[in-house]
């Protein structure tokens, strides 16, 4: 397996590869780059099939940091860890103790939070042996009610402000009376339905588990479709929530919405998508600026400030999109690509 010559490795600062023979712990920690502060990003615990597999995911993932951490105006830097093994069954509490001794080891160039397959347990358990982890324990919530640890708030609050200043920017005006198609009425996706239900905004959702639905029809009068009708709706903004990818090939062509903004992460299949959106007449507003509320919600944990510094900050998120697409429009070029250039542009 090589490192510098993987396709992912794009300048990365350090790869750092850790076993611990006692714990079984196997583990990757990627820093990408460190200009803007030190490099943050969540802990992926995952059973890759091999450890090229976990090497591209953690490279790629840590490389997106970067980008999110710049546009979201954080003193920080791009980077990730993965453990390579199930959660569900390969997990300890010597294996957490030993991921800690591991970014330990680091001396505060990277700090690591929860990602899939990591609960805040396990960061408790890392932060006996490890100063540099953030999300162990919430302590206020963007809009003062109680936290729970939980940074979907903050995420959801964030699309929302970045949808509608998208809104603004493409249709000319606010949200009351807009119709939005929601894919993924999870943790993000249901409480965006809320915000936006409580401006006015007409709802279309969808999800492959009824819980929610149900719900949404009751408080938000939200009109039910199945999942394979939600990207050819007749509205005006699309909202995914749910996977990445979704903007491709066969969903470009069903698409009619005039906004694409949600919470997923990597929803361009490929980049050139960005610019097919644009030749649609479609605004895009790129996922990892829209979706950074809860990544500024970690740092502001992290750094014991106040919920009206990190709701302010999460509010930034609508105007850091209005200049991507200012910038965008006066050079012709895709959204997605003018916040690459962007974030390039602060972090090189
Ligand atoms: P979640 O798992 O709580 O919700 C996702 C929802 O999508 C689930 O209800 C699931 O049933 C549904 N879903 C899955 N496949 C679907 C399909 N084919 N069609 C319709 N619905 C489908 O996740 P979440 O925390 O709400 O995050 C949503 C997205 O936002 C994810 O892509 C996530 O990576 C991204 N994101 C989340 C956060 C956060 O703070 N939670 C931050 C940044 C990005």
């Amino acid at each position: 397996m090589s490192v510098f010559d993987h396709k992912a490795y794009d300048n990365h600062e350090k790869v750092a590869f850790f076993h611990d023979a006692k714990s079984g712990l196997k583990a990757i920690i990627a820093v990408h780059n460190t200009n803007l502060g030190p490099a943050l990003g969540g802990c992926r615990m995952w059973p890759y099939a091999s450890s090229e597999e976990a090497l591209t995911d953690v490279l790629r993932l840590s490389k997106g940091m970067s980008y999110k951490s710049a546009m979201a105006n954080l003193q920080l830097g791009g980077g990730k860890s993965v453990i390579i093994g199930d959660p569900r069954k390969g997990k300890s509490d010597d294996m957490m103790l030993a991921m800690g001794d591991f970014v330990q080891s680091l001396g505060g160039k990277y700090i690591t939070a929860e990602d899939s397959g990591i609960a805040v347990r396990d960061l408790q358990l890392m932060a006996q042996r490890c100063e540099y982890i953030a999300g162990t324990h919430a302590k206020f919530r963007y809009d003062g009610g109680a936290a729970d640890g939980n940074p979907a708030p903050s995420t959801a609050y964030g699309v929302f402000v970045g949808l509608r200043a998208s809104v603004r920017h493409a249709l000319g005006s606010d949200l009351n009376g807009v119709s939005v198609a929601i894919q993924g009425l999870g943790h993000v996706g249901y409480r965006l339905a809320e915000h936006l239900y409580k401006e006015g905004a007409k709802l279309y959702v969808t999800d492959i588990y009824p819980d929610n639905l149900d719900k949404a029809v009751q408080e938000f009068g939200a009109t039910v479709v199945s999942p394979d009708e939600i990207f050819a709706l007749d509205v005006d903004v699309f909202a995914p929530c749910a996977l990445g990818a979704i903007i491709n090939d066969n969903s470009l062509s069903l698409l009619k919405a005039k906004v694409v903004a949600g919470a997923a992460n990597n929803q361009l299949a490929e980049e050139r998508h960005g610019q097919m959106l644009k030749e649609k007449g479609v605004l895009y507003a790129p996922d990892y600026v829209i979706n950074a509320g809860g990544v500024i919600d970690i740092y502001h944990q992290k750094m014991d400030s106040s919920a009206e510094a990190m709701r302010k900050h999460i509010e930034g998120i609508g105007d850091t999109l209005l200049e991507i697409y200012q910038r965008a429009d006066e050079q012709g070029l895709p959204t997605n690509l003018e916040a690459n250039k962007m974030a390039e542009e602060r972090f090189s």
